[in-house]
């Protein structure tokens, strides 16, 4: 891996790169004015040594005893005036104390003519003449050099070895201590950006496992207050999305499938009814009622076979959201023309039909209402018994336009309720069976009911009857 490439080690590389400018920074400045310090603290002490020479020479340059002596305080830096004319003579003459953290040096155009016991044996006059005092660095040496005319200057100075030694190990502990906090503050670094970047790596590992087909994986939410929280949620919210639509497409898929296979299936029997009969029929020779028998029996799968594929292609119309034209049409019309459209059914089945019929509009395919009304009511029928009842009701209930079909027959038992509207399903299929049924009327119903933005629900007491309640919406 590029470590330009890696977030936590360009975070790193910057970190460290900072605080070392900043330490860097920070040890120079400190150091320099420590050194400061120490040579203006050298320079004050080698000004007192001068002014405590020049106190020397007091005495026999004032005759006068009780004069005081030149206070070089305040002229530091000054040497006495007729500290230039001196002779040599006089400065031979004159008892100066040894000093003892000091030296000092008469030179007079280059030549030593008095220097203390200490002083040492090179000490060079100053390069260029300047008036006054100034201040030089000789290796370990730090003199005061004072020149009143050219050719002529006194030097005073003093070892500064253990000052520069002392400065030597103040910037070996600055180095030391700065390089344990730069060593401190990178792994300081480290760690912050290593919990930093962990969500983001857990993220990461998450989205992988994933794209490998973990679709019910969700990541950590990082502590609250972490910036990759919104990301995290917003993240694991998608990944619920993607999960429930990926779920609902397995569904769809099944169903898709299981249709397809119990279209199939059903499918087959008439057309197996066919061959077995044509087959029968065909292998010896009848008699003219044979036949007619035998094309009866044909002509019942071929009638089933239609009202198979009749159904297979209202319900692919109504999946595939082919919306109808909707015109306003009165419920309680359609209901009665489909009611008496089934009497004679009803009277076959010795069924006998009431109604309820308030004047209820909606907006809606007339065609695919009165199918509604059909599958219900002829449903009614069949799963009914000689002397029992239905009764078809078309009210508006609170502003629901509502449409009840009831019966007193079989009824459904409790575990086979959700599922009736479901596609090929039969409660009781040897009478469904037997009355032509197929297991789509209701399948087929609900889906023109939702196409209508309304619902369906039924309740039923086995051996008591059922009642199925259609609401459309109030709006349509
Ligand atoms: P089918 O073609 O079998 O009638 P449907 O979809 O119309 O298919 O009905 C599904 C199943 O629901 C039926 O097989 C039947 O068992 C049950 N069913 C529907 N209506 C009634 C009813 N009014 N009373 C009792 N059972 C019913």
């Amino acid at each position: 891996m590029n470590l330009f490439h890696s977030i936590r080690w360009r975070l790193q590389i910057w970190h460290g790169a900072v605080l070392l400018l900043v330490l860097t920074a920070f040890g120079f400045t400190a150091y320099q004015l420590a050194h400061e310090n120490r040579f203006r603290m050298i320079d004050r002490e080698l000004q007192k040594a001068t002014d405590r020479l020049f106190k020397s020479f007091a005495p026999k340059e004032h005759p006068d005893k009780g004069k005081a002596p030149p206070d070089f305080s305040r002229s530091p830096g000054k040497p006495p005036s007729d500290f230039s004319k001196g002779p040599a003579e006089m400065l031979m003459s004159v008892d100066i104390p040894e000093p003892e953290d000091t030296y000092y040096a008469f030179l007079e155009n280059g030549t030593i003519l008095r220097a203390s016991k200490n002083a040492p044996a090179n000490i060079p006059p100053p390069q260029t003449f300047i008036e006054g005092a100034s201040m030089r660095t000789r290796g370990e040496l730090r003199e005061q050099v004072l020149c009143k005319n050219p050719g002529t200057s006194l030097v005073i100075g003093r070892s500064v070895a253990t000052d520069l030694a002392d400065l030597h190990r103040l910037a070996w502990i600055m180095g030391l201590v700065g390089a344990a906090v730069t060593a401190f503050g990178l792994i300081g670094g480290w760690w912050i950006a290593s919990g930093t970047i962990r969500p983001i790596k857990d993220i990461s590992d998450t989205a992988s496992k994933i794209a490998g087909g973990n679709l019910a994986e969700r990541i950590k939410i990082p502590h609250a207050g972490n910036e990759l929280g919104p990301l995290a949620q917003t993240l694991n919210a998608t990944f619920d999305r993607l999960h429930t639509a990926y779920e609902q497409l397995r569904a769809a898929l099944k169903r898709q499938t299981d249709f397809t296979a119990d279209a199939s299936h059903e499918l087959r029997t008439p057309v197996s009814v066919i061959l077995a009969e044509t087959t029968s029929t065909l292998s010896r020779d009848r008699t003219g009622a044979e036949y007619k028998e035998s094309m009866e029996s044909i002509q019942r799968s071929a009638r089933r076979m239609r009202q198979l594929t009749e159904s297979l292609l209202a319900l692919a119309r109504l999946d595939s959201k082919h919306d109808s034209e909707r015109v306003p049409c009165e419920v309680n019309v359609i209901a009665r023309e489909v009611m008496e459209s089934l009497r004679p059914l009803a009277e076959q089945h010795q069924v006998t039909l009431s109604h309820d019929l308030a004047p209820v509009q909606i907006r809606a395919n007339p065609g695919q209402i009165g199918q509604v009304v059909e599958n219900l009511l002829s449903n009614a029928i069949h799963y009914n018994h000689p002397g029992g009842s239905c009764r078809i009701r078309v009210a508006l209930e609170n502003g629901t336009p509502t449409l009840l079909v009831s019966d007193d027959g079989a009824g459904i038992v409790e575990q086979d309720l959700p599922q009736v509207f479901e596609r090929f399903y039969r409660a009781d299929k040897s009478r469904s069976q037997s009355n032509g049924g197929i297991g789509l009327g209701l399948a087929i119903t609900k889906a023109i009911v939702e196409a209508h933005k309304g619902s369906i629900s039924v309740s039923s007491q086995p051996g008591k009857g059922s009642t199925f309640t259609v609401r459309f919406a109030p709006e349509n």
